[in-house]
């Protein structure tokens, strides 16, 4: 599980995480809405090791992550992350891309990463792109290849950080199908989104965020049908 204790980190004098204090337990799809601003991608990049925080702690699978001791490139074997975008290698084919950190990373043979790397584009409904070259995909296309590249490293957790934010309304629903394809696998994933419908239909727990606090934290029935704080109910009200 992901253990969030009272962690706060500051960008010079913005205080962007303020407390924050979360548990994720194994198999929860946990989301996170929130304003922009609010801290949402920052507590992912502190998950992963890939920021530093100031004090508090994160702990994956009792592993303090910002421990010295921590191996970081082992630890984010265990903990996938997809951003909004992410650049393929160009010159690379889909298959290529997604069969190289299984590579570099895992120091997998090239037979086993490439029967991985086709797993999993299989899996996202890539298995017909394979030999095509990353700049011939739709975005929607790319999302799923850059999950399938994420899932190619056997990850136990999964960190979306507004993965349908750039696509084209058209392309946001096959890269949601794919979540939620995850989520009832029973994938560890905590997904921050502005997918209303999405957030409600798939998670087991809602985080709101406001101004690096986070502000609620209910199921989802609960969260969206009676809104605690005025600031959800004012987020909510703006999104719907
Ligand atoms: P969200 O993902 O909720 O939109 P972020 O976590 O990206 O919010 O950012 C929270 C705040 O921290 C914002 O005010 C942002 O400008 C600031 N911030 C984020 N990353 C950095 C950084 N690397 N350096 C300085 N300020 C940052
Ligand atoms: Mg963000």
């Amino acid at each position: 599980m992901i253990e969030i204790q009272n962690v706060r980190k500051s960008f010079g004098a913005l205080e962007v995480l303020k407390g924050i204090d979360l548990t994720v337990q194994n198999g929860e799809v946990l989301t996170i809405i929130g304003g922009s601003g609010s801290g949402k991608s920052t507590l992912l990049t502190c998950i992963n090791g890939l920021e530093p925080i100031d004090s508090g702690r994160i702990l994956v699978d009792g592993t303090e992550v910002h421990a010295r001791s921590t191996d970081l490139n082992e630890l984010r074997q265990k903990i996938g992350i997809v951003f909004q975008q992410w650049n393929a290698f160009p010159h690379l084919t889909v298959l290529e891309n997604v069969m190289l950190a299984p590579r570099k990373v895992k120091g997998m043979s090239k037979p086993e990463a490439e029967a991985m790397a086709v797993k999993q584009l299989e899996h996202v409904g890539l298995g017909d792109k394979l030999s095509v070259y990353p700049s011939r995909l739709s975005g929607g296309q790319q999302q799923r290849m850059a999950i399938a590249r994420a899932l190619a490293m056997s990850p136990k957790y999964m960190l979306f950080d507004e993965v349908t934010s750039a696509l084209d309304p058209m392309l946001v629903g096959e890269v949601l199908d794919t979540l939620r394809l995850l989520a009832s696998e029973g994938m560890t994933m905590i997904c921050v989104t502005h997918e209303m419908k999405f957030a409600r239909e798939v998670s087991d727990r809602v985080a709101f965020f406001h101004q690096g606090v986070m502000a609620e934290i209910a199921p989802p029935a609960e969260l969206f049908g009676a809104p605690k704080s005025p600031d959800l109910q004012k987020f909510l009200a703006a999104t719907a």
